[in-house]
């Protein structure tokens, strides 16, 4: 099994190298934001308890994503790997990965981290703003929220992947096909 966190601020590319590695590694793919905007739309009580939060750019707490999170993965027993896309954002969560990865015999092989500046970011998202509906890219104090929400609860993480001598830095400015590329010659020699 391949298990592979793909990490960085909003706007560094991470669903759309997730769409991509998906596909060529024949993984999974898990993105909590993706969930979460599915159960807001179908109005689950999931979708109701993370709306408030997610439409300010702030965290779900952990015990609601947590559970979401370990459902999604017991979806698909016969999954050759996950890329978690979004997931872990705080340091409980990365434990309750490890966990959940430990009970099935496997661990988190990588975390694949896509660098880009902020002003990049910003700029990125208000344009993704304009086709995707999500209220949380229409405004740019909802966005800068988001990213001083990944520097202030998120970016710890990489200290704690680095530690375990897993976390994998990638310049994530560029095509998506040279980006692809990058991040491949980090999986390939896993
Ligand atoms: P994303 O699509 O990854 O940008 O996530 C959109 C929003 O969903 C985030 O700003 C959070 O409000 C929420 N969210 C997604 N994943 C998580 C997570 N792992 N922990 C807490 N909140 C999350």
């Amino acid at each position: 099994m391949i298990n592979l966190v793909l990490f960085g601020p909003p706007g560094a590319g991470k669903g759309t190298q997730a769409d991509v590695l998906k596909e060529k590694y024949q993984l999974v793919h898990i993105s909590t934001g993706d969930v979460f905007r599915y159960n807001i739309k179908n109005q689950t009580e999931l979708g109701v308890s993370a709306k408030g939060f997610i439409d300010k750019g702030q965290l779900v707490p952990d015990e609601v994503t947590i559970k979401m999170l370990k459902a999604k993965v017991e979806e698909t027993p016969e999954a050759k790997g996950f890329i978690f896309d979004g997931f872990p954002r705080t340091e409980n969560q990365a434990d309750a990965l490890a966990e959940l990865l430990e009970s099935k015999g496997t661990t988190v092989n990588a975390m694949v981290a896509l660098e880009v500046d902020d002003e990049v970011l910003v700029k990125r998202l208000l344009e993704r703003g304009k086709t995707s509906g999500r209220k949380d890219d229409a405004n740019e104090a909802v966005i800068r929220n988001r990213i001083k929400v990944y520097y202030d609860e998120t970016a710890i993480l990489k200290q704690y992947y680095k530690k375990q001598d897993k976390y994998y830095g990638i310049d994530g400015v560029g095509s998506v096909e040279e980006i692809t590329e990058r991040i491949s010659q980090v999986i390939d020699k896993l």
